[in-house]
C-alpha cells in the first residue's frame, strides 16, 4: 500500500492588536491529496471568526423562500405546462416520474445531456427533510442515464450534482437536483479516474480500497455500512467536506436500490450535522466510473459533500479567489475535528 498523507506546517506571524500587539502565531497547515497531490490549506485559526458566516439568518431564509413561491416552475401547479420534456427517442412519455420525483431535461442546458428533477411538491424542505426525497430523485436520474447510454454507448460520463440554496450556485429554491452526462468526462472526474488506473499500474491494489483500509482506523473515519463508507478527506477543499465511497460498486448501471438507500442514509446524517451547525446550504456530487466500462480494478463510486456558506446579510461566499483563480483548496476546520462532530450524527 503507498497512500501517502502529506503535510508541512507553516506559520503565519504577526502584531496582533487583538493581544495588546505581542507575536501572535497562527498555523498553517499545508496538506497534498494523496490520490491528485492537490493543494490545500487547513487554517483551523479562522474558524471562530468564520463561523458565524456559516450560519443562516431565519428571517432573510422566509423572505427568499416566499418570494420565490409565487413563479416557481417546479411547484406542483405549474411543473406540467412550464418544463421541457425529453425526445422521444430518449424518453417515450417526455418525462421520468419515480415517486414524487418528475425529471426533465434542463430548459439551459449545463450539458450536452442535461436533466433536472424535482425531488418533491414543497417548494422549500429543510436540510433535515431532504434525504427521503433524495433516495426517488436517484432512481429516476439512474433510469435516464441507463436510457441513455443505451441510446447512445458514446456517452460514458456522467454524475448527479444537487445545489441546495441561492449560496450553494442554485437559481431555484425548490429542491430539485441535476443529472449531467457527456461523452467527455468532467474534469475532476478525468482526473479522478487517471491517477487511480496510474495507482492501479503502479502498486496492483485499488486505491479506494486502500483509502478505506487506511483511514478505518484513523480519526477521519466517520461510518461504513454493507456497502458504503463515510470518511472526511484528508485534504478537504472546502471547510464542510464530507466523502463517501462504495465498497463494491465502480458503475452507475451496477447500483441497486440497496445501495442508493445507504448512500441516501448516510446523506441524510451530513445533512443532520450541517443543519445543527446552523448551515443551509450544499453541494452534492454523485459520480461513477465509465458507463459500459468495467472500472473495478481501480476505480468506486463516490459522493462528495459540502456545506456552503449561510444565507445572511452580507451574504459573504466562502469561495473566493484562492480557490477559483489560484485552485487552491482553504478548510477552517481539520478534517479530524469534522469527523468527530459529523460522527455523533450516524
Ligand atoms: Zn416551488
Amino acid at each position: 500500500m503507498s497512500i501517502q498523507f502529506i503535510k508541512e506546517v507553516k506559520y503565519a506571524r504577526l502584531l496582533s492588536p487583538l493581544k495588546d500587539y505581542q507575536v501572535d502565531e497562527q498555523a498553517v497547515e499545508h496538506r497534498f491529496d494523496p490520490l491528485l497531490n492537490r493543494e490545500t490549506v487547513i487554517t483551523p485559526g479562522r474558524f471562530q471568526y468564520v463561523k458565524r458566516l456559516f450560519e443562516s439568518n431565519e428571517k432573510d431564509i422566509v423572505d427568499v423562500v416566499e418570494g420565490t413561491r409565487v413563479n416557481c416552475p417546479f411547484c406542483p401547479e405549474r411543473i406540467q405546462a412550464s418544463t421541457p420534456k425529453f425526445p422521444k427517442e430518449i424518453v417515450k412519455e417526455g418525462r421520468i416520474v419515480v415517486g414524487e420525483t418528475v425529471l426533465f431535461p434542463s430548459l439551459f442546458a449545463h450539458m450536452d445531456y442535461n436533466a433536472v428533477g424535482v425531488l418533491c411538491k414543497e417548494h422549500y424542505l429543510k436540510l433535515n427533510e431532504i434525504h427521503e426525497k433524495l433516495y426517488d430523485g436517484i432512481r429516476a436520474g439512474l433510469i435516464w442515464i441507463k436510457s441513455l447510454h443505451k441510446y447512445d454507448s458514446n456517452i460514458k460520463y456522467a454524475c448527479f450534482i444537487e445545489n441546495y440554496f441561492p449560496p450553494s450556485g442554485s437559481t431555484v429554491v425548490h429542491p430539485h437536483i441535476q443529472v449531467l452526462a457527456s461523452e467527455l468526462p468532467f474534469n475532476m472526474l478525468k482526473e479522478l479516474l487517471s491517477k487511480s488506473e496510474a495507482y492501479f499500474k503502479s502498486n496492483g491494489t485499488n486505491y479506494w480500497i486502500d483509502l478505506i483500509d487506511v483511514e478505518r482506523k484513523g480519526e477521519r473515519f466517520v461510518s461504513e455500512s454493507d456497502d458504503v463508507v463515510w470518511l472526511t478527506p484528508f485534504a478537504p477543499m472546502y471547510t464542510y467536506e464530507v466523502l463517501a465511497v462504495s465498497k463494491s460498486l465502480s458503475n452507475f448501471q451496477e447500483l441497486d436500490d440497496n445501495t442508493i438507500r445507504e448512500f441516501v442514509n448516510g446523506v441524510k446524517c451530513v445533512l443532520n450535522f450541517f443543519q445543527e451547525e446552523g448551515l443551509s446550504s450544499f453541494n452534492m456530487v454523485f459520480y461513477s466510473g465509465p458507463l459500459g466500462e468495467d472500472s473495478k480494478n481501480y476505480f468506486r463510486i463516490g459522493m462528495k459533500i459540502i456545506g456552503r456558506a449561510g444565507y445572511r446579510f452580507p451574504f459573504v461566499s466562502d469561495i473566493w479567489g484562492l480557490q477559483t483563480l489560484m485552485m487552491e483548496g482553504e478548510a477552517y476546520e481539520t478534517p479530524e475535528a469534522m469527523a468527530k462532530k459529523l460522527k455523533q450524527h450516524f
